[in-house]
C-alpha cells in the first residue's frame, strides 16, 4: 500500500514542480548530495578519501520538453568536465528519459551520443540507469546503437522482470549493475514476491560474476551481500571483477566497512534540483526511511517537522485529487 502510494507520488508531475518551486525538501538532503556541482564534488571527495568511488547522477527524469532535455545534457557535460578538472574517482549515471527518450528516440540518441563521446575522450564510464518497463527496450536499443562506436557504456538489469535472465545473457559482455528493481510493474511481466525477486537477483549476480564483464552488485541487503562474499570466495573470483554499490546516505557504516575489507565500493551520488522522484522511490522501497529523514530534520529545526507533517498531508490530498 505505502509502496504504491510513494510510487504514485514519484510520478506526479504537479508535485514534482511544487517540490522544485518551493524547495520543499522533506529531509531529502540526507540522501541527495546537494543541489549544485560544488556541493556534490565535496561529497565525492569525502567518499574518495575513504577509498570509495562514486557514480554521479545529475537528477532528472521523465522530461517532456526539448529545452529541458538540452539543459539536462548541458548539466551532465558540466559534470563530466568537473570529474576531469577535479580528478575525482567517479563516473556518470543517467536516465534516458532525462535526455528526451519520451520526446523523440533520435533526439535522445543524439544527446546521449554527445555525452558518451565527451566522456569517452576522458576515459569516463557512463551507466544508463534503467527506468520503468515502458523504457526498458528503447533503452537497450540506445545501448546497442551507441555500442557500435563506444565501449564506455553499461546498464542495469532489474531482477524483478521475468525477462531479466534473457537480458543478462544478451548483455553479459557489458559492465552491468544488478538491482532488484525500483518501479511498480504489473504481475504479467514482473515478480511481485520479495523472496522471488531476491532469489532471481542472486541468480543473476552469480551468472554475471562467472560469465560476464565487471559486475556492480547494487543493494543494501546484507543477506545478498554476505551471499556474494561467500560466492566469490568459493569460486575464486578476483576482487577486480566486481564491486558493491549503495545509494548515498544509506547504510553509511556498511559502505565504509566493505571498502575497509578491501572490496571495490561505489556510492551512487545523486544531486541537483530535480530530487523529488528519486526521493519518493526511496520512500517507496523502505518507508522506514521516512523516520530516518524526519529525525534528521527534527534535529535541525522543530518547525521544519511541522512543515513536513502539513506538507505530507497536503501532498497526499493533491495526489488523490490528481489521480481521480
Ligand atoms: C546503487 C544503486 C543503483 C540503483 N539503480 C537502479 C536502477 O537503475 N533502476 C532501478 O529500477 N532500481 C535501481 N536501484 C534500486 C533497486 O532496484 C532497489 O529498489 C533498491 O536498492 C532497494 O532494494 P535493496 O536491494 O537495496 O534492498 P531492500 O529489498 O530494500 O531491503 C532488503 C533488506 O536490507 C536491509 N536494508 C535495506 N535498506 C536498509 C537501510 N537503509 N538500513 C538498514 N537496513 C536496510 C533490510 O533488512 C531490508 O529488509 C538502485 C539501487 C542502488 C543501491
Amino acid at each position: 500500500m505505502l509502496k504504491d502510494f510513494f510510487i504514485g507520488m514519484s510520478q506526479n508531475k504537479l508535485l514534482n514542480n511544487m517540490a522544485q518551486k518551493y524547495g520543499f525538501k522533506l529531509g531529502a538532503q540526507s540522501v541527495v548530495a546537494g543541489t549544485n556541482i560544488e556541493e556534490m564534488i565535496e561529497s565525492v571527495k569525502e567518499l574518495n578519501a575513504h577509498g570509495i568511488s562514486c557514480t554521479i547522477d545529475n537528477l532528472g527524469e521523465f522530461v517532456s520538453d526539448n529545452e529541458e532535455a538540452l539543459e539536462a545534457k548541458r548539466q551532465i557535460l558540466n559534470v563530466i568536465e568537473a570529474i576531469k578538472e577535479n580528478d575525482i574517482d567517479a563516473h556518470i549515471s543517467l536516465k534516458p528519459t532525462q535526455l528526451g527518450l519520451d520526446i523523440d528516440y533520435d533526439f535522445c540518441l543524439d544527446n546521449l551520443r554527445e555525452l558518451v563521446a565527451r566522456a569517452n575522450d576522458y576515459n569516463i564510464f557512463i551507466n544508463f540507469d534503467m527506468e520503468d518497463y515502458g523504457h526498458l527496450h528503447p533503452s537497450f536499443n540506445l545501448i546497442d546503437e551507441l555500442s557500435k562506436d563506444y565501449s564506455n557504456i553499461g546498464t542495469v538489469i532489474q531482477a524483478y522482470f521475468f525477462e531479466s535472465e534473457e537480458n543478462i545473457q544478451t548483455y553479459k559482455d557489458y559492465r552491468l549493475r544488478l538491482v532488484k528493481g525500483a518501479y511498480k510493474e504489473p504481475e504479467a511481466i514482473a515478480y511481485q514476491d520479495k523472496r522471488e525477486i531476491d532469489q532471481n537477483l542472486i541468480k543473476l549476480v552469480e551468472y554475471h560474476l562467472l560469465n560476464g564483464k565487471y559486475t556492480s552488485i547494487a543493494t543494501h541487503d546484507h543477506h545478498i551481500i554476505n551471499h556474494v562474499k561467500r560466492f566469490v570466495k568459493d569460486n575464486n573470483i578476483p576482487k577486480e571483477k566486481f564491486e558493491f554499490q549503495m545509494l548515498y546516505g544509506f547504510r553509511k557504516n556498511l559502505q565504509l566497512e566493505l571498502a575497509k575489507e578491501g572490496y571495490n565500493f561505489c556510492t551512487y551520488v545523486p544531486f541537483g534540483h530535480d530530487w523529488y522522484g528519486y526521493f519518493m522511490r526511496r520512500l517507496a522501497e523502505r518507508p522506514q526511511n521516512l523516520n530516518l529523514m524526519v529525525k534528521q530534520v527534527f534535529n535541525k529545526k522543530t518547525n521544519t517537522l511541522i512543515g513536513i507533517g502539513a506538507g505530507a498531508f497536503l501532498l497526499g490530498r493533491l495526489s488523490k485529487r490528481k489521480n481521480k
